[in-house]
C-alpha cells in the first residue's frame, strides 16, 4: 500500500496524533514520501531528513488511514500535495491528486518535469498549482537550487504553461526572502509573477540543521514586513520604480505616501497568500513573533510602522 506524509499539524486536526493546535488550519497538507532527490541548499529534503520541510515534521501514513481520517473528518476546505522531486513520486502524485479530489479542493505544489505533466495535474482534478521559484535572484537560484532541468527560465516557462493550462489566479509560486537576495531583486520578481498571472507566496527563510545554509539568519522581521506591504502594493496594480532602490537595491520608499498606505494596508497583507484557505501555520516561523499571521488581527497599524521603520532604515 501506498505511504502518504501529512503535516504533524494535519496530522492532528485528522485525529492521527496527539498535538494541541491553537492555529486556525483550513487546509490539510499532505507530501509524497519518496525523497526529493534535487539538493536546494535551504531544504532538508535533499540532505537525507525525508521527514522535514522548513520547521515542520511530516510523520507518514498509509495513504488508506489518511483517507479514511479525511473522510470521517470532513473539516477542512482544502488538500494540498506537495510532491517531492522524484520520478515515483511524480507517478503517485497523479493518482493521489485524482481520489483527493473526490473528497475535497485541491492544490499540487510540484516542479514539473514536462509541460504535459501541468495538464495531467490538472486533468486529475486539481483546481490549483504551485511552482515554487524560492529562490529571487537568478545568480542565486544557479548557486542554490539549479538541478538537471530546474532553471531559474525553465521554472518561468513552467509558470507561464501552468498559468495557460490553470488560468490567471490559479498559479501560485512560493517565494522565500532572506537568501541573500536585495529587495529590488526581490520585488521585481514579484512584480513580474503578479504581471504573468501567478499569485506569489512569500516565506521566510529558515535555517535547518544539516544544511549548507544552517548556519544563514532568518531575515528580519522588518524587512519581511516591508515586502509583505510590497506584494499588497503590486497585487494592487502598484509599480515599483529605480528611485524607490538605493544603489545597493535596497528599498529606500514606497511608490505611494505614507498617508495612502496607511488606507491599502489590511490584516491580510500580513498573512499567508496563495491558495485559499492556506494558512500553512508556523511553516517558517516562531508561533510567538510569526512572519505569516496565522489569523487576521484588529490593528495592523503597528505591522505598517514596522515596514515603513525598515525603508527608513541605512540597511
Ligand atoms: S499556497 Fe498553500 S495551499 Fe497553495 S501550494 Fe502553497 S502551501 Fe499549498
Amino acid at each position: 500500500m501506498e505511504r502518504i506524509r501529512v503535516s504533524i499539524g494535519t496530522a492532528a486536526k485528522l485525529g492521527l496524533v496527539s498535538l494541541k493546535m491553537d492555529a486556525p488550519m483550513y487546509t490539510a497538507y499532505m507530501m509524497t514520501s519518496e525523497p526529493c532527490v534535487a539538493s536546494c541548499a535551504y531544504c532538508a529534503q535533499g540532505y537525507g531528513i525525508a521527514s522535514r520541510l522548513s520547521r515542520i515534521v511530516w510523520p507518514e501514513y498509509p495513504f488508506e488511514d489518511v483517507l479514511r481520517a479525511l473522510r470521517e473528518r470532513p473539516i477542512f476546505k482544502r488538500i494540498c500535495l506537495q510532491v517531492t522531486y522524484n520520478p515515483r513520486a511524480h507517478r503517485n502524485m497523479i493518482l493521489y491528486t485524482r481520489v483527493l479530489s473526490k473528497i475535497g479542493k485541491v492544490s499540487v505544489s510540484f516542479y514539473p518535469m514536462n509541460h504535459y505533466e501541468i495538464q495531467a495535474i490538472k486533468d486529475a482534478g486539481a483546481d490549483y498549482i504551485g511552482i515554487s521559484l524560492d529562490v529571487a535572484s537568478k545568480e542565486l537560484f544557479r548557486k542554490y537550487r539549479e538541478y538537471e532541468s530546474i532553471t531559474w527560465s525553465n521554472t518561468l516557462d513552467m509558470l507561464m504553461y501552468a498559468v495557460e493550462v490553470f488560468g490567471r489566479g490559479r498559479v501560485t509560486s512560493h517565494v522565500i526572502v532572506g537568501l541573500g537576495e536585495n529587495d529590488k531583486e526581490l520585488i521585481r520578481v514579484l512584480e513580474t509573477l503578479v504581471d504573468m498571472g501567478v499569485i506569489p507566496s512569500l516565506m521566510a527563510f529558515t535555517p535547518i540543521k544539516g544544511t549548507p545554509l544552517e548556519n544563514l539568519e532568518p531575515p528580519p522581521i522588518e524587512r519581511y514586513r516591508a515586502i509583505q506591504v510590497a506584494l499588497e502594493l503590486i497585487m494592487s496594480g502598484v509599480r515599483f520604480r529605480d528611485e524607490n532602490f538605493d544603489n545597493n537595491g535596497k528599498l529606500r520608499q514606497y511608490p505611494l505616501d505614507e498617508g495612502v498606505l496607511f488606507r491599502v494596508i489590511k490584516s491580510t497583507t500580513f498573512m499567508v497568500r496563495g491558495c485559499p484557505w492556506c494558512t500553512r501555520p508556523y511553516y517558517n516561523e516562531n508561533p510567538s513573533r510569526p512572519y505569516n499571521l496565522p489569523k487576521p488581527i484588529g490593528d495592523t497599524r503597528s505591522l505598517l510602522l514596522e515596514a515603513i521603520k525598515y525603508v527608513k532604515s541605512d540597511s
